[in-house]
């Protein structure tokens, strides 16, 4: 008789491998152990949403499961982008060169990059990467890019699924209110050099 046990996915936490997942532990192995590339620095920040980064992190990887990636292995899919309906959807075209979702982009970040802002995802990766903006400006960005790369992965999910299109001025609504909700909590924790970043915020809305 064999002793069958059943399979269980292991994560590793602090103390070794264990069953159960821990957002807070896995967050804090990946922020150690994923940041050797360039990029890591501008994903792994420290006022951080773990959600937003991780998803953010899955992108810079190009291992989301886009419809150009997932065409490759089951031809015949429809690898439509479902938020503009006009080209193929791949990682770049979703964030931000898609009409839909480049408008999000352009409405969050243009009165913080000016004349610098791209619609380009290595353009975007590399000017969040880089730390010579006032550190405000760059926490707001990274922030905006974040939350912005999670609510057009979660919209585009949802219209694959058959939900309802959400309109992108409700879009846009939900998503400065949730970074504007973090920017003060950032600002009451009294993170250094973040003491004005909601007027900031402010004054970069256009
Ligand atoms: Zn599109």
């Amino acid at each position: 008789m064999s002793t069958e046990t059943e399979d269980v996915d292991l994560w590793r936490g602090k103390t070794g491998f264990k069953p159960c997942f821990s957002t807070n532990e896995t967050w804090l192995q990946i922020r150690k152990l994923g940041t050797p590339c360039a990029w890591g620095k501008g994903i792994w920040f420290s006022q951080a949403t773990p959600k937003f980064a991780f998803m953010t992190w899955i992108a810079a990887r190009n291992r989301l499961a886009t419809m150009d990636r997932i065409s490759y292995w089951n031809q015949g899919v429809d690898s439509t982008c479902v938020l503009c309906k006009a080209a193929q959807e791949t990682r770049n075209h979703l964030f931000f060169q898609c009409t839909f979702s480049s408008q999000l982009w352009e409405q969050l970040v243009k009165g913080i990059l000016r004349n610098a802002h791209t619609q380009n995802w290595d353009d975007i990766i590399e000017l969040i990467s880089v730390s010579t903006m006032e550190r405000k400006k760059t926490l707001s960005l990274r922030y905006a890019f974040q939350i912005s790369v999670y609510t057009i992965w979660r919209e585009r999910n949802k219209r694959r699924h058959g939900d309802s299109p959400m309109p992108l001025q409700v879009l846009l609504k939900l998503t400065d209110k949730a970074i504007r909700n973090k920017l003060s909590l950032i600002q009451k924790k009294r993170v250094k050099g973040m003491d004005t970043i909601l007027q900031f915020w402010f004054s970069t809305r256009l």
